[in-house]
Formats: structure tokens, C-alpha cells, sequence
């Protein structure tokens, strides 16, 4: 309550897995919320131009390759036939069953939703500009939650016009199926939205200016998927850029450059930008409400996800790396707790982060990369998916599972997964490194035989040369 005894009034802007979790979080607090967002439902880029479309196209991806990877087994669908259109139409159901099911749950829940693009007025007033048609309007609020996330980035000179040059928004449309694609960026976008269309038959280029794919991840976690890219891509060129680029009636002329760039002018039929995104803060008027932000456009918050002004809280992709629905998620919860005066803070041990590949990656907790660069003393206990039945029945065995461990403590800092399923397998992980887990809880935890969740059992069985099915010396 506030002080003349009303409901404290709470304003979240923009309705992504930041926003629409903080909004029903304020209500269950006892909060009067208001939630601004230009869509019809929440959802955010999450539902509507990321997350759930994606990963609903990678599930078709990955059931084109285990078909043809079946022809080795003794079975054989023959050439598949794709129905754009039909695709096109489940992808666009998923979504809505995704966005409409969370319309139900705002009303259900009480929380009044605007739709239309905010703006602060003062320090304490929002201007609502409508996507609907209807007036402008006024939002007053005690406190307010800056949630609206961001958008693609482009270098300088690259106009994405959504035909020729696509971002991630326009790619997930799937207009066509182009006979060629040049992906610039090997990072999360680049990979799994080539991979889409190199499942669907696309010749797919990937240009990445480090000298690997996925600069972020542990390279022996990369190196199972970057040989499987490198027959279901057409090309993968690292250390290297597009130097120009030129719209024609054919397609686009590239000019790229690279030490390693054999025939650095092409054609291709589409190129899609692929190199990070850039938060959504600058239309939000941000100095009359007293709220900084950074150079690139973050806005500043302090561990309980404060801003400057301190009855203002931001969370989400707009307040920061790393950009992934889940983390926004958590802050919500952080923010919304905060404001209702509990002792929240933001003290994640273990993000996960999942590349929905085939093979999937996903890591949390501390990186090898990290360890070895900070010089903290930690071992490396990996077990190859090679000596995992359960892989080897699914004729997968490219992947493995490591563990990193602090030596004198035996606790599990982090884990890295490669391999079919890595993204469901490593919440097990997360849980490990939150609760503070050591080797022995993982060893002496009876996990279901076959599965590659054994995988990580074994590493630690590993990491105490005790595993049955295989020996490594460790590494630290
Ligand atoms: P958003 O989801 O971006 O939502 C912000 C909302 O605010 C939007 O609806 C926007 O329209 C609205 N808004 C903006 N400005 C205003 C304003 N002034 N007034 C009112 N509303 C406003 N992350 C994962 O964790 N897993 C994945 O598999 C994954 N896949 C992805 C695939 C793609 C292709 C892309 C592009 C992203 C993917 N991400 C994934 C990242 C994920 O989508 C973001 O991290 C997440 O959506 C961030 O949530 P958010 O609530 O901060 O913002
Ligand atoms: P990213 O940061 O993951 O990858 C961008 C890549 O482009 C990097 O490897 C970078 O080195 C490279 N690059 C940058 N400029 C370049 C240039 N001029 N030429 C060639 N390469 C260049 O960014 P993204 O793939 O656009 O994705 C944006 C964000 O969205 C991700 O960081 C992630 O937070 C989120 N996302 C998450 C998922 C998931 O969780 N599965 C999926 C998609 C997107």
C-alpha cells in the first residue's frame, strides 16, 4: 500500500518474457499494473519474431536431417516435399496458441492491458501513442518497469529491406526458399536460422568475423557442430567480412573480404544480418524520467535492477547481456520482489544458454574459456558421447559433456553440453552450480539408463577416473 492507502501503481512497458512475467508477478503483489505493449498479446520478440518461431522451424530442420540420417539404418522416406504455405501456417498457429494463451492469463489475472508505444512524459507520467486506432492516453505510476527489449543490428551501409537483406524478423517469414543464402554473423541467429534453411535446401554461406563460430562458447563444445556445418553448409568462412554489398534485380553482389577468401566477389539470392542486437531505449525519452543509459543504449541498473531513478526498474534485453528470454524472466521476478520491499537481488550463478543447432550446445555457470582466462584453478572432467549407449542407439555420438570443477572443493562451477537434447539436458547442470553441488552429488545420483542425462553422471565418475565406460586423463 501506498502511504494514502491506495494500491501502488505499476506501469510495465513492453510485454516480452520480461514484461508480461513482472505485470503478473506486481498483481500477485497486490499491485494495480497497467501493461503497455504495440501487440495485440504479450509475448514480445520472444513469441512473435523469435524464440517460439524459431525453434518451432528448427524442430522441422531437425526432423528432415534424422530422416535422412535414417537412410543409414535401413530406412528411406525418399525426398521430402515442402508445403511453404502449410509451414508457414504452423509456425503462425504455434505462435498464436503461444500469444492468445497469455492474452487469457493477463485478463484472468487482472492486469490492464494497453496497447500502443509509451513514452515518459516526467518522472512519474507515461504518453501512450495507440497500435489500434485509439486516442493517446495518460499512465500515472508509482513505479514503472522499462521491459521493451530490443531489436536487430546492422553494420553501417547494410539497409535490411526484408526481400534482399533479411534480418531475423523478415528470415523467420520464410517467403521462399532462396538458392542461396549469405548468413553474415556465426552466432546464435546466424547458425540456427541457417540451419533452417539449409534444411530446407538452401545453399547457405556463413561469413563470421572471429576466428570461430559462436565466439562466446568453449570451442571443443563448437567443434562437433562446426563439422556438421561444414557438409550441411555450402561454406563456412571465419576472419572474414562483407567489404560491400549491392542490391540487384538477381540478387546481391558481395564483395568479401577475409586473408582466407577465395573469390571474394559473389552472387547470392538473399543475404541475411545475423551480428547481435541493440536495446530499445531511445525512443522512451528516458532523461525526463531521470533513467541513464549507456553508450550503446543499456539502461543502467544496480543489482536489484534499479535504475537511476530509483522507483523505475529495468530488465530484459533493454538492461543488458546476456539477451535471452529466461534472464529476463528472472529479473522480473527480481524487479517486481524488490519493489514490494523484499531483499531481492540478481545473483544468478548459472544462465543457460542454448543453441538449438543439431547438434545443440548449451553451457552455464563458468566457461572453461573464463576459468583458464581469470586463472582460477579448476579441472575439466569430459566425457565423450562416443561411450554413451543411449547416443549411440540414436546413431549420435557427437557430442560430450564436460564438467568444471574447483579442485579443492570438488564443486561444479559449470557445465557444457554438445549433443542431441544438450538444451534440455544442461537445466541439470544449472541446478548443480546454483546448489552449490560437487562432483560426488552428480556420481551418486542415480540417473535413468540408457539416456544421455548418464553423460552427466559420467563426467563426474570421470573427473574420479571411476567411469565404467570410459578413461580420460583430466585436464585442468
Ligand atoms: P522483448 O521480448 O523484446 O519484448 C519487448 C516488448 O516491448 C516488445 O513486444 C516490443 O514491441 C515492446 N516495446 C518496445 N518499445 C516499447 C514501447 N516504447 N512501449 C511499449 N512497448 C514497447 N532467447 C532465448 O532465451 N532462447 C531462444 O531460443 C531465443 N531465440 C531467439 C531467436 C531469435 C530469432 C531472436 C531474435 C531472439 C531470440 N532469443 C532467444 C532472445 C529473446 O527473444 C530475448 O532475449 C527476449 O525476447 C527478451 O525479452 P524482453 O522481455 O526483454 O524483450
Ligand atoms: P550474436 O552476438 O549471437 O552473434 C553475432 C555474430 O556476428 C558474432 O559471432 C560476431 O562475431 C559476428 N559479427 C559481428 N559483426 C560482424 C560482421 N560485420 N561480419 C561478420 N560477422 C560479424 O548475435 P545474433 O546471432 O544476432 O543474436 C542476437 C542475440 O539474440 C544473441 O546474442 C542472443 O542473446 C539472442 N538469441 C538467442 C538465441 C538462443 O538462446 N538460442 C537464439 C537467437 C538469438
Amino acid at each position: 500500500m501506498t502511504s494514502d492507502g491506495r494500491q501502488p501503481r505499476v506501469a510495465v512497458i513492453g510485454a516480452g518474457p520480461g514484461g508480461y512475467p513482472a505485470a503478473f508477478h506486481a498483481t500477485e503483489l497486490g499491485m494495480d499494473v497497467t501493461l503497455i505493449d504495440p501487440e495485440a498479446n504479450p509475448g514480445g520478440v520472444c513469441l512473435y519474431r523469435g524464440c517460439i518461431p524459431s525453434k518451432t522451424l528448427l524442430h522441422v530442420a531437425s526432423l528432415l536431417g534424422e530422416a535422412e540420417d535414417a537412410a543409414d539404418w535401413g530406412v528411406t522416406f525418399g525426398s521430402p516435399e515442402i508445403d511453404l504455405d502449410r509451414l508457414r501456417r504452423w509456425k503462425d498457429q504455434v505462435i498464436s496458441k503461444m500469444t492468445s494463451g497469455l492474452g487469457l492469463l493477463t485478463r484472468a489475472r487482472r492486469v490492464r492491458f494497453v496497447r500502443g508505444l509509451a513514452r515518459f512524459e516526467d518522472a512519474r507520467t507515461l504518453r501512450i501513442e495507440p497500435t489500434d486506432g485509439d486516442d493517446a492516453q495518460r499512465v500515472e505510476f508509482d513505479y514503472a518497469v522499462i521491459a521493451t527489449g530490443s531489436q536487430p543490428a546492422a553494420p553501417p551501409g547494410f539497409q535490411i529491406d526484408g526481400e534482399r537483406i533479411l534480418d531475423s524478423t523478415s528470415a523467420l517469414e520464410i517467403d521462399d526458399i532462396p538458392d542461396t543464402l549469405l548468413v553474415v554473423g556465426g552466432g546464435y541467429i546466424g547458425l540456427e536460422l541457417g540451419s533452417v534453411y539449409a534444411a530446407l535446401g538452401t545453399k547457405v554461406t556463413v561469413v563470421e568475423m572471429e576466428t570461430g563460430l559462436l565466439p562466446g562458447a568453449d570451442r571443443d563444445l563448437v567443434r562437433p557442430l562446426e563439422r556438421k556445418l561444414e557438409s550441411a553448409f555450402a561454406e563456412i568462412l571465419l576472419s572474414a567480412r562483407v567489404a560491400s554489398l549491392n542490391v540487384r534485380t538477381d540478387g546481391v553482389d558481395v564483395e568479401l573480404a577475409g586473408a582466407r577468401v577465395e573469390n571474394p566477389s559473389r552472387l547470392f539470392d538473399k543475404v541475411l544480418v545475423a551480428v547481435g542486437r541493440r536495446p530499445n531505449s531511445s525512443g522512451l525519452n528516458l532523461e525526463a524520467a531521470g533513467v541513464e543509459s549507456d553508450k550503446r543504449g543499456f539502461v543502467k541498473v544496480d543489482h536489484q535492477r534499479r535504475t537511476s531513478a530509483p522507483h523505475i526498474f529495468a530488465i530484459g534485453d533493454v538492461a543488458g547481456e546476456p539477451m535471452l528470454a529466461h534472464k529476463a524472466t528472472y529479473e522480473a521476478h527480481v524487479a517486481t520482489s524488490a519493489m514490494a520491499g523484499q531483499a531481492a537481488t540478481y545473483d544468478a550463478q548459472a544462465i543457460p544458454a542454448v543453441v538449438f543447432t543439431d547438434p545443440e550446445i548449451a553451457w552455464c555457470g563458468l566457461t572453461e574459456a573464463e576459468a583458464r582466462e581469470s586463472g582460477r584453478p579448476h579441472e575439466v572432467a569430459t566425457f565423450p558421447w562416443a561411450a554413451s549407449g543411449r547416443a549411440t542407439t540414436l546413431g549420435r555420438n557427437d557430442g560430450l559433456t564436460k564438467l568444471i570443477l574447483e579442485p579443492t572443493t570438488e564443486r561444479v562451477l559449470g557445465v557444457g553440453i554438445t549433443g542431441r537434447g544438450a538444451g534440455e539436458l544442461i537445466a541439470e547442470g544449472v541446478l548443480a552450480v546454483e546448489m552449490g553441488a560437487r562432483a560426488d552429488d552428480l556420481r551418486l545420483s542415480i540417473h535413468p539408463h540408457p539416456t544421455t542425462s548418464e553423460t552427466l553422471m559420467e563426467a563426474a565418475e570421470v573427473f574420479f577416473n571411476t567411469s565404467p565406460h570410459y578413461i580420460a586423463r583430466k585436464r585442468g
